[in-house]
């Protein structure tokens, strides 16, 4: 700590004036002229407090340079006590300063701060000779110790004021080192903390995207399965995405999807958007089931919508596979669910597939049972037929029929087509669930052909079954087996069968055309690029998907794409069917395009052999002709 300077410290006006009186008692009892306190200073001693008495020649205030053999100066450089009785008979002090006072008799003592600095002197002075008698000199010693302690009482003040001002001094210098340390502290706070928000982020996105990854979107399902919160999961498959990739690079295809996800969010905003691998993404929305079909629809339109990459305009071909929430649903389950629903959608040809969750599926069964429940069903033949009448638009009469296949599980009651038939592609069970359709429905027909000869059987044919290098010989033999003409037999294809593999495709339905058999393209509108198809394979009619009929009469856009579908076929001259057909309003709106078949609820249900035999055979015991066009 720094020294307390004691020549800086004052004496308090207080002090001043006792010190004051002091003197004055001095110089009134001993009876001299002057009573002095001299204050020194590094170049000359002053007059600090002085009696008042008349012959005083030294005024408060007045200063005298040191070296000069001033009586004071050899008291405070001696430390002691200084007694000079007549200075002109001592030749020490003969020619002292003092004497141009006349002052020639001198008793003086030193003043000390408590640190041992000379605070100066007291003392007195005569004209006269002087031998101060030892009861003065005891007097002075006494007001010495009582000046010096009241010294050493400013001093500690003062010294105490020093260390107070150091210390704060010091307290403001901690302080000041303490902010700098916390701002750097705060700074490195930051940092960190941008750094452990980076890492936690990069825990839960793609980088690239900004999309939840698989483990965000995991944890994400599992805290709504937990809340028993309802939600719909939707996959979204980007098909083209390996080509745009290859094309314009990864980078490109993630600012696409960017994009899409911002068109997105315009459309749904209590979204949650997860990306599961380069080609796919996860939507987790809350919506009502009502309301799913038309955001499905937008999930495909902003796909379509124009995008650019490298200056090249293009668009995003997306498969949406959506399913809802079940209660006791895993979500391993759930999103293998979701999966097999965009899988089946892309297979199908759809832009988009809503499963029926109020089925079982494998979702609430594990695949690997129903699969064995399936294969014991087709080995047993516990599968069977419905058949949906196709009805004509002006007599209303049943001019042929689309087999439907049926498996009634005594355990798991009815299963949905669209499931069985999707896993019967994946593990190949297909080729024996769809023999099974094609020698039954061939078998029926050739029965219901002899009652009346020109109705045609319309079997639905999967991807798969059109890939067989042996499928025309298989419906050869089929046909000359039960003696069905070709002419009765209609296969139903989807776009998905053709896109799989294009030229064996052709091959295949343009040999069973030249064989007689029609070909209906199934589900149309609901793919891709299906004009295209149109005048690509032999087709002989179309089959407007249902999902456009039901809307039909409060959306202007579905009456208006189904116009357009009806002249397209029409100038490509190719017969139209329309499918779903549930109530009158939506046959009269067909009816009136001129359409030639019409399928639906309207007319029945798909009915048993049975059932579908009595009302065929009852109508044609009417005798009303059929069948001006088929
Ligand atoms: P799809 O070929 O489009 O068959 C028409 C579906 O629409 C049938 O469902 C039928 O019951 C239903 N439907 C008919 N009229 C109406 C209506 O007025 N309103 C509504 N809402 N629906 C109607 P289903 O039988 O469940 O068959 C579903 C799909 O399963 C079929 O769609 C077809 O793609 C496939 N499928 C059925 N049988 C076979 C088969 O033997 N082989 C193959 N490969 N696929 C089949
Ligand atoms: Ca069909
Ligand atoms: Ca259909």
């Amino acid at each position: 700590m720094q020294k307390t300077l004691t020549s800086a410290i004052d004496i308090p006006e207080q002090m001043q004036n006792d010190w004051q009186n002091m003197l004055d008692i001095l110089s009134n009892v001993i009876n001299v002229p002057a009573a002095l306190i001299m204050r020194i200073y590094d170049n000359d001693i002053k007059v600090f407090s002085s009696s008042s008495s008349t012959e005083n020649p030294y005024i408060k205030g007045a200063t005298e340079k040191l070296n000069q053999g001033l009586y004071c100066e050899t008291v405070i450089e001696e430390r002691q006590e200084l007694t000079v009785f007549n200075a002109l008979v001592d030749p020490e002090w003969r020619s002292n300063p003092d004497l141009k006072q006349n002052m020639i008799a001198y008793c003086g003592l030193p003043l000390y701060w408590p640190d041992n600095t000379p605070f100066g002197t007291l003392c007195i002075l005569d004209k006269k000779e002087n031998h101060f008698s030892p009861t003065y000199q005891k007097l002075m010693k006494t007001y010495q110790h009582s000046i010096e302690a009241q010294l050493n009482t400013l001093y500690q003040h003062a010294d105490l004021l020093n260390r107070h001002q150091e210390l704060q001094a010091e307290v403001a210098r901690t302080t000041q080192h303490l902010n700098e340390i916390n701002i750097k502290l705060s700074n490195e706070i930051d940092c960190r903390r941008a750094a452990e928000q980076k890492v936690e982020y990069h825990k839960n996105h793609d980088v690239n995207t900004g999309f939840l990854n698989p483990i965000a979107i995991h944890k994400h399902v599992d805290s709504l399965i937990k809340s028993e919160t309802k939600f719909v999961l939707l996959h979204i498959h980007f098909a083209n995405s390996r080509k745009i990739q290859q094309e314009y690079g990864y980078q490109a295809f993630d600012s696409l999807l960017i994009e899409y996800r911002s068109k997105l969010t315009k459309i749904t905003d209590t979204s949650v958007t997860g990306r599961l691998g380069s080609s796919d993404i996860l939507l987790i929305i809350q919506t009502d089931k009502e309301k799913l079909p038309q955001l499905c629809q937008h999930l495909s339109e902003i796909g379509q919508a124009n995008y650019t990459a490298n200056e090249q305009s293009l668009h995003l071909q997306t498969y949406v596979g959506a399913v809802h929430s079940k209660e006791g649903i895993s979500r391993s389950d759930l999103l293998q669910f979701a999966y097999d629903t965009v899988v089946k959608c892309q297979s199908l040809g759809k832009t988009f597939t809503i499963a029926d969750v109020s089925l079982p599926t494998q979702s609430s069964l594990s695949e690997h049972k129903i699969e064995r429940y399936l294969l014991e069903a087709v080995r047993n033949h516990d599968l069977f037929l419905n058949y949906q009448p196709k009805v004509c638009p002006v007599n209303k009469k049943w001019i042929g029929c689309e087999a439907l296949l049926r498996w009634n599980h005594p355990h798991l009651g009815a299963i949905a087509n669209d499931v069985l038939i999707q896993l019967a592609e994946r593990n190949g069970l297909i080729y024996e669930l769809g023999n099974f359709a094609l020698r039954n429905a061939i078998q029926q027909a050739s029965e219901w052909i002899l009652h009346s000869p020109n109705f045609v059987m319309a079997v639905n044919i999967s991807a798969v079954q059109l890939k067989d290098p042996h499928f025309v010989t298989h419906i050869k033999q089929l046909l000359s087996l039960y003696q069905l003409p070709s002419k009765n037999l209609e296969l139903e294809v989807t776009e998905s069968g053709l896109i799989s593999d294009e030229p064996l495709a052709i091959t295949t339905l343009s040999q069973l055309n030249n064989m007689g058999i029609s070909i209906a393209l199934d589900d149309f509108g609901t793919g891709y690029a299906s004009f295209q198809y149109l005048k690509k394979y032999p087709f002989s009619s179309l089959k407007i998907d249902k999902s456009f009929i039901a809307n039909i009469e409060q959306n202007e856009d579905d009456q208006n794409i189904v116009c357009a579908m009806i002249n397209i076929a029409k100038k490509l001259q190719l017969k139209v069917v329309v499918e779903g057909v549930e109530n009158q309003n939506q046959e009269a709106f067909v009816v009136k395009e001129g359409i030639d078949l019409i399928q639906g609820y309207l007319y029945s249900k798909p009915i048993s052999a049975t059932d579908f035999e009595e009302g065929l055979f009852n109508q044609s015991s009417i005798g009303t002709p059929y069948f001006h066009f088929v």
